[in-house]
């Protein structure tokens, strides 16, 4: 039987948790769950098996998280797009990120890189722009749903440019990323996170990192100021569990969660995918809740702004 909330099993875990990932696996979410997850796992002396439930921008996994038991053995892992933007777009949302949630800690940072199919011709992001915009009736950007990650970043840089592609929705970026491998759609604006194998491999072309910084992992590509295009977007994931869920589980997930942060295998995987941990000071449920209060504060606006353009 499941534990009442607010009172925690002291030997708590003593079964699998299950992680829910809202997106297809194989995308950034998924890759973080997955890092993160599996020293989890480690740590605590139980497995925790991935379920991939995607759909609405990962609004419908994470509505299923937060309406779990709140015993520790369901777990999510949302983003920027399901933790802050959501709410904005999806007027009757299941869940309010800021008060639906028990926060655990944020997972990592992205930043967003500007690609496309690797057939397109221009050679850099201004070209690439007065081709977006020159054809635009004919091409189309894959995301990740309505309020994914994805989805927000093509809508800022879409918004910003004039443009107006058609839009393809996927259940991930997993599956959209494949899309653009084989040339089904034009463009992304998607986590470097998921898009550097591909850039690394040739397979896809890269225009810029929407970033202050160039990625150590990228050492050629420019940053979109030094590229002349004034966008910059960062991405993030983080673990949560429902509501109610005891504060020493909670506790003890978050402290296993730094554990999987600090492992100097995390650290090198990280930069190899061009991600950034939380800074000690943004790490553990405040860290999160800050964030994400943050985040929904300034979304919000930003969207409707696009909308209105
Ligand atoms: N995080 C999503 C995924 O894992 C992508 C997105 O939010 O754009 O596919």
């Amino acid at each position: 039987m499941a534990t009442a909330a607010g009172a925690a099993d002291p030997n708590y875990p003593t079964r699998s948790i299950a992680l829910v990932v809202p997106f297809a696996a194989g995308g950034p979410t998924d890759v973080v769950a997955r890092i993160v997850g599996d020293h989890m796992s480690r740590t605590l002396g139980q497995q925790f098996v991935v379920e991939n439930i995607g759909g609405a921008g990962g609004t419908t996994g994470m509505a299923r998280v937060a309406a779990a038991e709140p015993d520790g053995y369901t777990l999510g892992v949302g983003n920027m797009g399901t933790q802050s933007a959501a709410p904005a777009l999806y007027p009757n949302l299941k869940y309010d990120p800021a008060t639906s949630f028990a926060q655990v800690g944020i997972a990592n940072f992205t930043p967003q890189a500007i690609v496309s199919k690797r057939a397109t011709r221009p050679r850099t992001s201004k070209e690439f722009i007065a081709y977006l915009k020159a054809n635009q009736d004919k091409l189309s950007y894959g995301h990740a749903g309505v309020g994914s990650i994805s989805h927000v970043s093509g809508t800022l840089f879409n918004s910003q440019f004039a443009l107006k592609p058609a839009l393809v929705a996927y259940r991930g970026t997993a599956p959209a990323l494949n899309d653009l491998v084989g040339g089904q759609i034009d463009y992304m604006v998607d986590q470097s996170l998921n898009v550097i194998p591909q850039i690394k491999a040739g397979t896809i072309k890269v225009y810029a990192i929407a970033a202050a910084r160039r990625l150590a992992s990228l050492p050629d590509v420019p940053t979109s100021e030094e590229a002349g295009v004034d966008f910059i977007f960062s991405a993030w994931n983080a673990m949560v569990a429902p509501k109610g869920t005891p504060k020493d589980v909670i506790a003890r997930l978050s402290d296993a969660l730094n554990k999987a942060l600090d492992d100097p295998a995390t650290v090198k995987r990280y930069v190899e995918l061009g991600s950034t941990a939380p800074e000690a000071a943004d790490r553990g449920p405040e860290g999160l809740q800050k964030l994400v209060e943050s985040e929904m504060a300034r979304i919000s606006p930003v969207l409707k702004e696009a909308a209105a353009k």
